[in-house]
């Protein structure tokens, strides 16, 4: 049975959803992996890397793979010409990927989003929202230090003292909570600011400040935040204000299932921010934590450079792949069954199991995933 890995065709992406040193992994399975050519240089991984690794490069992978693995939703063109019954495993943002599922359900494709794996603790390893949001906020934290024209931690040297950074940090879920960690392991001064209670205690274990703001908390169903209403965020905005102002470095990573981005900050909260202040906002690319962040830009903001996200675990691509190889490999392995005297085993699936149930988007000429056909048909 073979397994074919895409090369990626979105704009700008640099990851790869299989690495050469994984590949043997599946081949332990019991697979035959192909890689289509190319698929891994932007992530510094070579053709030759991957035949290296036991695997076949080709440029048409997809001939007779019993599932396709990407990063991105693979293009409408490939998903066409795939044979009925083929699987893929990929991000499919189902709300904004409409015409493809209807596709991928017209072709008979069984396929699997890899932000509709359920965040059980036993679906930790194939998690790979979060394996990609640890990247982001590693990198939102380079960003902002990088951009900073001063010190991040104090330095007392003969010369004088030099006071470290102050960085705020507003959204601590996986991306936040790397970016606080990271800020910190570089030496500034981090407060942060969380909807959910829990997050107060994981800001400080992290050796930062929690920012506490006299607002209920806002917890939604699986550990997620709610959506706030007009007059919170208003006065949510009221009370960061002098927060943000006082910051060197803001870092914004605040989202909620399903919904726009939240606005957290407005052009004349950061219009209040230090001469030489940098803002660096993750969310920009769904809506914006920051008013006026434009993804992909540095824009300028009263004294302040603000710098808007676009795909940013693609700005470390090669150990973003890595990360995301390891997932896929987690949810390969569960959806493969073991060789018998009865059954050749391979990839089947198991739909009882609610990781698979919970993942899948369309299965058999029908779209699975019920707020998806809801939407859809
Ligand atoms: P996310 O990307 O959806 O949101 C990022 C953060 O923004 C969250 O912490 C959220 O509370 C916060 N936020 C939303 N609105 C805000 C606002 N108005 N102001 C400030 N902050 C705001 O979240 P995530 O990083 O994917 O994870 C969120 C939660 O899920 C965490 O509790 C995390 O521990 C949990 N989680 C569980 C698992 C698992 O069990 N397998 C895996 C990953 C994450």
């Amino acid at each position: 049975m073979k397994i074919a890995v895409a090369r990626e065709t979105r704009p700008g992406e640099g990851r790869v959803a299989m690495v050469p040193e994984l590949v043997e992994k599946l081949t332990r399975l019991g697979y035959t992996v192909a890689v289509e050519t190319g698929a891994g240089d932007l992530a510094q991984y070579s053709d030759q890397d991957y035949a290296e690794a036991g695997a076949e490069v080709s440029e048409d992978p997809y001939a007779d793979a019993v599932l396709v693995v990407s990063v991105n939703p693979l293009d409408r063109s490939v998903v066409r010409r795939l044979p009925e019954g083929t699987a893929t495993m990929s991000f499919l943002p189902v709300n904004q990927s409409h015409e493809l599922v209807a596709d991928l359900r017209d072709c008979g494709l069984t396929s699997f989003a890899m932000e509709l794996v359920p965040r059980i603790s036993r679906a930790q390893s194939m998690d790979a929202l979060s394996s990609q949001a640890l990247v982001s906020g590693y990198r939102c934290a380079i960003v902002a230090a990088g951009m900073l024209r001063r010190f991040f931690p104090l330095n007392m040297t003969a010369a004088g003292t030099v006071q470290p950074a102050q960085v705020v940090v507003l959204g601590a879920g996986v991306a936040g909570l790397q970016a606080i960690a990271t800020c910190k392991r570089l030496g500034a001064v981090v407060k942060a600011y969380d909807v959910r209670a829990a997050a107060a205690e994981e800001i400080a274990s992290l050796g930062a400040v929690p920012i506490k703001l006299d607002l209920e908390t806002l917890e939604g169903s699986g550990g997620y935040a709610r959506e706030m209403t007009e007059e919170r965020a208003a006065r949510q905005m009221e009370l960061l204000a002098p927060f943000v102002a006082d910051a060197d470095a803001l870092i914004t990573t605040a989202a909620v299932p399903g919904r726009q981005a939240p606005l957290l900050v407005t052009r004349e909260m950061v219009e209040q921010m230090k001469p030489g202040s940098v803002v660096v906002d993750l969310a920009a690319e769904s809506g914006g934590n920051v008013e006026g962040a434009v993804a992909g830009e540095v824009v300028r903001i009263g004294h302040a450079q603000v710098w808007g996200g676009a795909n940013v675990p693609s700005q470390l691509p090669g150990p973003a792949s890595k990360l995301y190889a390891q997932n896929i490999v987690n949810l390969v392995t569960l959806m493969t069954r073991a060789g018998d005297e009865e059954s050749a085993g391979g990839f089947a699936p198991d739909f009882a199991d609610e990781i698979v149930d919970g993942s899948c988007v369309t299965e058999g000429g029908r779209i699975h995933h019920k707020p998806t056909r809801e939407a859809i048909e």
